[in-house]
């Protein structure tokens, strides 16, 4: 009996020690403001735990990343770069909330189906990141509104890294991730002249393709405009087949939820023929 009182009390302590921590809104040292508290209040709700945040370092240009693991439990990771950068570290902190937002929200991520072959090799291997960015840019387009509501786009511009990228690449072809990094230049930069910079750099590489792809993959996301995640999926599809285009009408790729994955929607990308679909519709 002893023992259950202690365990209450231990129970009501622990709840006033977190609602103390979540009025503070302290993030990795960044006030948020009440709406952004909100946006964190809502993915510990949806997922039942607290997000896990922390400075680590993030490969190539990336500022900052976010997931839900495998346990289930949302995640933050921010460059160490933005330490002391406060402005530009509330605006990579409140874009992996949206990002998150979305995820507890049944907003879809995008893996291969294992089966799905490519020239290289299995797509999951060789083609998995261009999809992730792809799905990226299409979530960034769904919450592009609140980062400038927030007036917290602005702080990040990551015009000239793939500026400096193609240039090394000078002489090889054109593939996927060119394309993705020049729908990103057409949707994110902010200067016209940071876009033609690339586009006069891909031209000069000869990635004539590239540019054409990439101006037609911008054009289906900035139409479609996504809001919901109907719309996210739809596009989603319409972009990869413009990305891997099918080698006759007759083949497309068909997207089926995974039923493994517990803690957020997950789609798998998988190829089929139009008639399969159309017996399975
Ligand atoms: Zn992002």
């Amino acid at each position: 009996m002893k023992f259950k009182q202690l365990t209450i009390i231990f129970a009501i302590f622990s709840f006033s020690a977190n609602l103390f921590a979540q009025s503070s809104g302290d993030f990795l040292g960044i006030k948020l403001r009440p709406e952004v508290q909100a946006i964190v209040k809502e993915i510990e709700r949806k997922t039942g735990e607290e997000i896990y945040s922390e400075f680590i370092q993030q490969k190539d240009y990336m500022l900052g990343s976010s997931l839900i693991s495998e346990d289930g439990i949302p995640v933050v990771l921010i460059d160490y770069s933005l330490e002391d950068d406060p402005k530009k570290l509330e605006a990579v902190i409140v874009h992996e909330l949206l990002h998150l937002r979305l995820r507890v929200n049944n907003y879809p991520t995008f893996v291969f189906s294992p089966s799905v072959q490519t020239a290289r090799g299995p797509a999951i291997k060789v083609e998995q990141s261009n999809v992730n960015d792809l799905k990226n840019i299409i979530e960034h387009r769904v919450f592009k509104g609140e980062m400038e509501r927030f007036d917290l786009y602005r702080h990040v511009n990551l015009a000239g890294d793939a500026a400096k990228g193609a240039k090394k690449q000078k002489g090889k072809e054109g593939g996927q991730t060119e394309v993705i990094n020049y729908v990103r230049a057409i949707l994110e930069y902010h200067k016209a002249s940071d876009i033609e910079e690339l586009r006069k750099i891909y031209e000069a590489n000869n990635w004539k393709n590239s540019i054409k792809t990439g101006e037609e993959i911008a054009a289906l996301i900035s139409q479609s405009n996504p809001q919901t995640l109907q719309a996210v999926e739809t596009v989603f599809l319409k972009c990869i087949l413009k990305l891997y285009p099918p080698p006759s009408p007759k083949y497309t790729f068909k997207l089926t939820l995974d039923p493994e994955n517990k803690f957020w929607r997950r789609m798998i990308i998988n190829t089929a023929t139009q008639s399969v679909l159309r017996k399975n519709r």
